[in-house]
């Protein structure tokens, strides 16, 4: 079978909104201002490292536009790689700021900027960025290769929007002033926004976002070249962030209606994680007046719809985690008699919980048991530190227990 079902998929979301022309681009960039309207894309990278991706016309899935504030997670996940989460979250907060991603929004009593996701506290991190002594430039150069990492190819900065966005930067640099002012940033507030300008100027398509949301979604490792690019917890942390700050004053809403971890940014880009299993990324330049893309976001209003994507959905989970418990005779067996507990599927937190249940309720006719794993798929940490207890518990109790694990995923 040739036929790509997912890809089929995609295109058909797109055909959907062809004919939707709603919002403008963004204006206040001169460089963005003039971006053709019409593009629009999608692509999925999963775990495991496949990419399906789409655009509406030809030549859209392979475009290349400015990252824009999708750069802030990236560059928050390499502050935090570089320093720890104590020292970052000392320049910079975690709490959402209701406000405009260009508001100052400074916690009163510390004056740390409220979270890396708004322009006061990407500028903070940017600065953290290859240590306060760096220069722009190998700051700039840190940032890039991190984000070629991500991306798994080598990325490059587009000047004239780096040029043309540094010429009507009054905003953020009033920011950098009041952020220095503070003590929150040492370098002069030219070259803090020249900076993370620069870092908003990398250039990348759908497929890139996609792979770079991945490696988030994948706990740090690349999903297609299998590096690992940051630590668990740091894209754990990020992700956090992503989700109650990312979408800036739209970000409850957003939560609520599509319910992934997401960041946008104002050359018309989308992108979101969804944790353990994919990253996604769209493309439309035409923003509304939160300055998310208009196309961009009911692509992720229906791909949420139809494919069940909300982190908070309470889909019912696999199948049942004890296959069988049945008993046969053996003439070696304590009163020639032995229980075989057979397990299926993937064992977690709550398949582990319902087995050692079913093992509880359970009345054995005699002392010799066998755990049967062979047809397990995979058996993550917590559930293999229960299952291991509960076998020790078992032996402990006087149990003849034998472990059957030919594929080994019971790890000692
Ligand atoms: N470079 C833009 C700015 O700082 C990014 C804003 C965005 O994408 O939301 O104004």
């Amino acid at each position: 079978m040739k036929d790509d079902i997912v890809s089929e998929y995609l295109k058909e979301q797109l055909e959907q909104l062809k004919d939707n022309s709603e919002g403008a681009v963004a204006d206040y960039i001169p460089e963005l201002a003039h971006a053709d309207p019409e593009p629009l894309s999608v692509a999925f990278c999963t775990v495991d490292g496949q990419v399906y991706a789409q655009g509406l016309r030809e030549g859209d899935v392979d475009l290349e536009f400015s990252i824009q504030s999708m750069s802030k997670p990236f560059a928050y996940a390499l502050a935090l790689e570089e320093h720890t989460l104590d020292h970052v979250a000392q320049f910079v907060g975690m709490e959402p700021s209701g406000e405009a991603f260009n508001e100052l929004s400074l916690d009163g009593e510390t004056k740390r900027p409220m979270n890396p996701m708004i322009n006061a506290g990407a500028i903070t991190v940017n600065q953290l960025i290859n240590g306060e002594e760096s220069s722009v430039e190998d700051r700039v150069e840190k940032i890039l290769s991190f984000f070629s990492e991500l991306a798994g190819r080598e990325l490059h900065i587009d000047q004239p929007t780096c040029d043309s966005e540094l010429q009507t930067s009054d905003r953020n640099l009033s920011l950098a002033h009041m952020l220095r002012s503070y003590g929150m940033i040492q370098d002069t507030a030219h070259d803090a926004v020249d900076s993370y300008v620069q870092q908003c100027s990398i250039m990348v398509t759908v497929s890139d976002l996609s792979k770079m949301a991945a490696t988030l979604a994948n706990g740090g490792t690349h999903p297609v070249t299998g590096k690992r690019v940051c630590s668990n917890e740091v894209a754990l942390q990020v992700q956090s962030v992503m989700a109650s700050a990312g979408m800036y004053n739209g970000a409850g809403r957003w939560m609520a209606s599509v319910g992934l971890p997401a960041k946008s940014g104002v050359s018309g880009g989308i992108i979101g994680t969804l944790p353990g299993r994919l990253g996604i990324a769209a493309f439309s330049p035409k923003l509304n007046e939160n300055g998310n893309s208009v196309r961009a976001k009911k692509v992720f209003q229906r791909l949420n719809k139809h494919m069940g994507l909300h982190l908070m959905a309470t889909e019912k989970r696999g199948r049942v985690a004890v296959r069988s418990i049945t008993t046969v005779e053996d003439e070696k067996a304590d009163k020639g008699i032995t229980t075989v507990i057979r397990l299926q599927g993937d064992i977690d937190f709550n398949a582990a919980e319902k087995i050692w249940r079913a093992i509880r309720e359970h009345e054995f006719e005699s002392n010799s048991v066998i755990l049967d794993l062979d047809k397990v798929d995979e058996i993550n940490s917590v559930g293999g530190r229960m299952i291991r207890e509960f076998r020790d518990r078992m032996i402990a109790a006087g149990m003849d227990l034998t472990v059957v694990d030919s594929d080994g995923v019971l790890a000692q």
